[in-house]
């Protein structure tokens, strides 16, 4: 099943395709959101014939799509709380998400627990027993164990071999295991977009919708400064932690997560994720997650969020002293503010419940209000597909059963394959097949050969304006590609990629 139309999405593209809808065209669905949720609900009903259109206020994946810790998790944690059913769904889209859809996005992560003199044998046969459960649940779902390893223990030397910065005072040892990791999320978001355009949806940034019903909405347009009114048969907000503000009914309980930025090197974090206990805590842990590009991000929290919701959350700076201080319980070297490079901070869109934030259900619903609309929240990143699927299976306009299990993204192919495409490792981690087009623009312009941040060529910048629906630099340099999290990579680029986007933006067609 190949997409019948061109899965670029430019500038030119949105302008043409905004013009239809807004004078008179109806589609059969439109979606709010151009997160993980709603652009993976766009792609699910386009694969099924249906029309659709996407509005999004700002940029794709602008949201809490960026903000998240990229791991496809497996569902060991809804398991420790007894939700099997959300357990095994996770585990299951994790395995789709490996193997079928986006591999080109996604690697196994080898996940270290280290054993010091801390932890008793007793809790090390607590951790490997849910460990091993989890690993019941990924044969459930039939995730081959070559891709994910099995867990199992390894001596303090192996321990020290994985990740050379433990501190080796008190070090017996450690688990192993391994779990699903997203070069990026952002990107899979993109790739999301550009696949449901590849079916034919009209993706539209920087269109916010201010009145919603079952039959269309009434949006800003911010590049021409207009207000539009789209028609459609079905309207589905996925508007994430803003869904209550478009639907009144929609209860919303937001948890704020913190990130810190540091680098690998600098603490002697290789390839392997590190699982840190909370001290004091049972089930409670920080995890230090390696990064393709050497940065290190360190996660993650979990508390109530109260008041108006920004568009961008900063991560509190007592979340920052929590993250360091953790991290540093089980490093030989002490982690510091200054080896701090950037921090993130996301909103998690959590039905209201009680409880603890942490604790609250991470199961997603599909509501619809009495004026029509349909409201999915809740889930997180691993299940979009299945929030996707039971969004459009309930906005009920087409009897065809979803797709989308089998329908890789843009640029996805089997590993196999990928392994012999013709580029870096690190423009097939982010392109998939397309990374050979990606680098043959430096071949026939070699300024595009020059970096522009670290290993980022001027040529992904070209190639977010032509194909990725990047309007500005900062929709390249914060969510394209993710320069932006240092903060100091962001600022030294800017000048740089501005000039570049602003020439390619004159260079692509005019509109029809
Ligand atoms: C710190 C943190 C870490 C996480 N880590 C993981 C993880 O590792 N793995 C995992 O599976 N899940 C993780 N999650 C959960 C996951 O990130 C979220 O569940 C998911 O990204 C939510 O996506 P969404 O599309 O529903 O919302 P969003 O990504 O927020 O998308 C909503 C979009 O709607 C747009 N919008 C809002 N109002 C309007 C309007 N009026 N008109 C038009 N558009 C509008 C916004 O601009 C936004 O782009 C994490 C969450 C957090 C907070």
């Amino acid at each position: 099943m190949s997409a019948p139309h061109s899965t670029s999405l430019n500038a030119t593209r949105r302008a043409a395709e905004l013009d239809a809808l807004a004078g008179g065209e109806v589609v059969d669905l439109l979606v709010i959101g151009g997160g993980v949720t709603g652009a993976g609900i766009a792609l699910d009903a386009a694969a099924r014939g249906l029309s659709v259109a996407l509005v999004e206020a700002r940029d794709l994946a602008f949201g809490t799509s960026r903000w998240s810790s990229k791991l496809v998790h497996g569902g060991l944690r809804y398991l420790a709380k007894g939700e099997v059913r959300l357990a095994h769904e996770s585990a299951v889209e994790r395995g789709i998400l490996m193997t079928r859809t986006a591999p080109h996005l996604s690697r196994a992560l080898p996940q270290l627990f280290p054993l010091h003199e801390q932890i008793s044998r007793g809790g090390a046969a607590f951790v490997m027993t849910g460990l091993r459960a989890g690993d019941a649940l990924r044969r459930a779902a039939r995730t081959p164990s070559s891709l994910l390893p099995g867990p199992r223990r390894v001596s303090g030397p192996e321990a020290l071999a994985l990740a050379p910065g433990l501190r080796a005072r008190g070090l017996r040892g450690g688990l192993l295991s391994f779990d699903g990791q997203l070069t990026d999320d952002a990107r899979l978001v993109v790739a999301l977009a550009r696949t449901a355009a590849g079916y034919g949806a009209r993706i539209l940034t920087r269109l916010r919708v201010t009145t919603a019903t079952g039959d269309g909405v009434e949006a800003h347009d911010l590049v021409a400064d207009r207000t539009v009114s789209l028609r459609a048969r079905g309207v589905v907000n996925a508007a994430g932690v803003w869904a209550g503000s478009l639907v009144d009914s929609v209860r919303l309980r937001p948890s704020l997560g913190s990130h810190v930025v540091v680098d690998g090197a600098a603490l002697g974090i290789g390839g392997t994720a590190l699982t840190v206990p909370v001290p004091g805590e049972r089930s409670r842990f920080v995890i230090v997650l390696p990064q393709r590009n050497g940065l290190v991000y360190i996660g993650l929290t979990d508390e109530p969020f109260d008041g108006d919701v920004p568009d961008e959350p900063v991560a509190p700076a007592a979340d920052v002293a929590f993250l360091l201080g953790v991290a540093w319980s089980v490093l030989s070297r002490s982690v510091t503010a200054a080896d701090v490079l950037g921090s993130y901070a996301g909103l998690r869109p959590l039905l209201e419940g009680t409880g603890r934030s942490a604790d609250l259900s991470r199961k997603h619903a599909v509501l619809r209000a009495p004026n029509g609309v349909l409201t999915v929240v809740g889930g997180k990143l691993t299940t979009y597909r299945k929030m996707a699927q039971d969004a459009v299976d309930a906005a009920g306009l087409t009897d065809r059963p979803s797709l989308t299990r089998n329908l890789p993204l843009t640029g996805a192919a089997t590993r196999a394959e990928l392994s012999t495409v013709d580029a870096p490792p690190r423009l097939v981690a982010s392109y998939g097949t397309e990374a050979p087009r990606v680098a043959a623009l430096a071949t026939v312009d070699e300024d595009l050969a020059e970096t522009v941040a670290g290993e980022i060529t001027a040529a992904e910048v070209v190639w977010a304006v032509r194909h990725e629906c990047a309007l500005d630099a900062d929709d390249v340099l914060h969510r394209r590609t993710r320069i932006g999290l240092v903060p100091a990579h962001a600022d030294a680029a800017r000048a740089r990629v501005a000039a570049l986007v602003a020439r390619t933006l004159t260079g692509l067609a005019p509109a029809t």
